[in-house]
């Protein structure tokens, strides 16, 4: 069609291309959202006994098979683009004799992942019993600029469900996802039928898992005839396979997996909470992006460039802004922190759907696209110092920096008026987290 040609000529595949160099990590810490949002409820005060993944897998192995097969099954009537695994890959009939990577490579995920037991400690708790583990034995990326506390945990040891949410809902970031597009260059990538890499930095390691943690499910209909491939995207797909494993966790009682991989579910679901996550280009229409890629493709690439880099940048800034205040916040203890308030706050809960499978596309990532434009406007009229700030992504690439720098100055009116959009979402990356755990219950075994 000569109209989709047209498109595919303006560049926006290139633009797609280059959004998000740097930063794919969302609200960068999720174990930062998910202990407030879960903390309040009882229910997840409960202890559970610890069990290594090769005795959930060993035990469970046939209904694993046939509950990975209903997945697929839903998966390719549910999930636009979404392309079918290879049948070498099967759970049930691989050739594959280590359980651990045969499980991965069936959900095709990094198949490097050791996942050991262990959970991350919030800042301000108390000094850790056992010597942490460094990050590169829970994390294949090896740049770490949080320093984080993952404390080992042994097989049989218990531990509070509500932890195991925590320290697990962060763990998608860690590599599950990365490099598995057949141009990634890893060795399983060319099993795993994904195709290339829609967007993000084929290139950068992070930047790989960029289609699996963003998912822009309400762009115009111009966008998507003119680039296709927007729509491959995977962290409802992620959400749902989760969940159903989660639940049949709890089902063949195996409740420490069950919510390990119930906050592995919640990552992806609070990744669309993050509107720089559920839009290409927050606070530039759709005429504005076409615009700019076609001045982009007579010669004139200055908007281009200067819109991306604003993406980025900004992307980079709210992140780590609010990482910041939570690291603090945790540190000092202080529950009056207005985000940890937020994502506390129950009053909106019964507002919203119950969860269902569409609801990470047609509730979060809905509500969080329409506060992406106020947001990305919101942030420019805090930036104090534009010119330290236009080198964000060289400062974020060389270690831990104070984000204050770069707003140091604004307005309270301005700040104010920042915080309430942030806010907001994490309100519902609080409702979302509760709507998407009041699903999934620890029957002790009993379906
Ligand atoms: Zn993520």
């Amino acid at each position: 069609m000569p109209f989709k040609i047209h498109f595919r000529i303006l560049g926006i595949g290139a633009a797609l291309l280059a959004i998000l160099p740097l930063s794919a990590n969302a609200w960068t810490n999720h174990a930062y959202l998910t202990h407030p949002a879960l903390g309040g409820q009882t229910e997840y005060q409960v202890e559970v006994v610890t069990e290594p993944l090769e005795s959930f897998l060993s035990k469970e192995k046939i209904k694993i098979g046939e509950l990975l097969k209903a997945e697929e099954t839903w998966a390719l009537s549910n999930v636009r683009s979404y392309p079918a695994a290879p049948p070498a890959l099967d759970f049930s009939t691989s050739k594959e004799t280590n359980l651990r990577i045969r499980f991965l490579k069936a959900l095709r995920v990094n198949p490097n992942l050791e996942l050991p037991l262990y959970v991350m400690q919030l800042p301000g708790g108390p000094p850790p019993k056992n010597k942490p583990l460094p990050k590169s034995a829970v994390s294949i990326l090896a740049r770490d600029f949080q320093g984080n506390l993952y404390i080992p945990l042994q097989s049989g040891e218990k531990i509070s469900a509500l932890e195991v949410l925590s320290s697990a809902s962060d763990e998608p970031d860690y590599g599950l996802d990365i490099g598995l597009w057949e141009d990634n260059d890893t060795s399983f990538s060319k099993e795993y039928g994904y195709g290339k890499q829609p967007f993000g930095n084929p290139k950068l390691d992070y930047g790989t898992q960029a289609p699996f943690h963003m998912g822009f499910y309400h762009e115009s209909t111009i966008v998507y005839k003119a680039a296709p491939f927007v729509k491959k995207s995977f962290p409802e797909q992620r959400a749902h396979l989760y969940h159903s494993l989660a639940q049949f966790a709890f089902q063949t009682g195996h409740p420490y997996w069950g919510y390990r991989f119930a906050g592995w579910g919640l990552h992806y679901l609070q990744d669309l909470t993050m509107p720089y996550h559920s839009t290409i280009m927050p606070g530039r229409s759709t005429l504005t992006m076409l615009s700019i890629n076609l001045l982009d493709m007579i010669g004139i690439p200055g908007p281009k460039e200067s819109a991306v880099g604003e993406v980025s940048r900004a992307h980079i800034l709210i992140e780590k802004l609010l990482v910041q205040e939570f690291r603090e916040a945790f540190q000092k203890h202080d529950n009056s922190f207005i985000m940890i308030k937020a994502l506390r706050d129950t009053s909106k809960d019964s507002t919203y759907p119950v969860f269902s499978d569409q609801f990470p596309s047609q509730v979060a990532a809905k509500e969080s696209r329409a506060a992406a434009g106020d947001l990305s406007w919101a942030l420019k009229a805090i930036v104090t110092d534009t010119g330290l700030y236009m080198d964000i992504e060289k400062i974020s690439m060389e270690g831990d920096y104070d984000a204050r720098k770069f707003i140091a100055g604004a307005s309270e009116k301005d700040i104010l008026n920042y915080n309430r959009i942030i806010e907001k979402q994490m309100r519902s990356a609080g409702a979302f987290s509760r709507i998407y755990m009041g699903t999934l219950k620890d029957s002790g075994g009993k379906k």
